[in-house]
């Protein structure tokens, strides 16, 4: 049953061409809220989903930005706001990680492209759209990390650490914006299937999941909008990885 909590709300996510980020732009459309779907080459699948979303009845709007370009990131909001709205809900999804053996192998554009998008494209995109979510009293921020922040993962170096910086990003935030109702947490993922990122696995790889299997990004959905529609739930980092990392 959809809750109130997000209907007619405008959501912006960031990497909706992807799998995680396409399964949380349908749970927010069944709840209501209106969807601006960011992509960056894909825009087929962007535009098949807004196809999609829009056939149920979401106000739905794609828009291709590449999220290394902080004037692009900045105009993507523009656009979407001048079409949908406002931002209510900042889902700070997109993601890359280029997997490196070694840290020798790390190149400079490995570690730019890297911070660019999994760290400096979050902290635009709330610098723009946080302070009116505070000013209108409502708001919530989610950024998409990965357990590899707490572990250092498999990707490398320039992953991890990038991802690592959103748990200080959200840390802050959630403490500065607790009071004017919005809400900043992040999603700790680990292994989820039919993504860019990871579109299948080995049997050896399954073996080292407890749960035995990989995650999908209908669950990580289910935990985003668990996230986003509790609004005394703030601060948080939430791992979702089949119990490989216990903390
Ligand atoms: P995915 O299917 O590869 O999706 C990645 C998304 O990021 C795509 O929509 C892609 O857009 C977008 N993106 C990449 N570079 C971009 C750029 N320069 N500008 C704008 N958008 C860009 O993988 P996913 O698993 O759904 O990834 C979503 C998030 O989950 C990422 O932050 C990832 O680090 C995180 N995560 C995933 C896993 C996993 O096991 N899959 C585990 C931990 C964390 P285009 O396709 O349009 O280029």
């Amino acid at each position: 049953m959809a809750s109130d909590a997000l209907a007619g709300r405008v959501a912006l996510v960031t990497g909706a061409s992807g799998g995680i980020g396409a399964a949380v732009a349908r749970r927010l459309a069944s709840e209501g809220a209106a969807v601006a779907l960011a992509y960056a080459h894909d825009a087929a699948r962007a535009d098949e989903l807004a196809r999609e979303l829009a056939a149920g009845g979401t106000r739905v709007l794609t828009a291709g930005a590449d999220l290394t370009d902080r004037e692009a990131t900045l105009a993507l909001v523009d656009d979407v706001e001048k079409e949908l709205g406002p931002v209510d809900v900042l889902v700070a999804n997109a993601g890359v990680g280029r997997i490196r053996q070694r840290i020798d192998e790390v190149t400079d554009d490995d570690w730019d492209t890297h911070v660019a998008v999994n760290l400096t494209a979050p902290f635009v995109l709330a610098r723009r759209i946080a302070p009116g979510m505070a000013a209108r009293g409502f708001g919530r921020v989610l950024f998409v990390s990965s357990v590899a922040a707490f572990t250092g993962g498999v990707v490398g170096p320039h992953y991890a650490a990038s991802k690592a910086g959103l748990h200080g990003l959200t840390h802050w935030l959630a403490s500065r914006l607790a009071g004017d109702g919005v809400t900043v947490n992040a999603l700790a993922p680990a292994l989820i299937e039919r993504t860019g990122m990871l579109p299948g696995a080995s049997d050896d790889l399954r073996g080292r999941i407890p749960v035995g299997r990989l995650g999908t990004p209908e669950e990580v959905a289910d935990l985003a909008l668990a996230v986003l529609t509790n609004g005394y739930l703030t601060n948080q980092v939430f791992t979702l990885d089949g119990g490989m990392y216990a903390r």
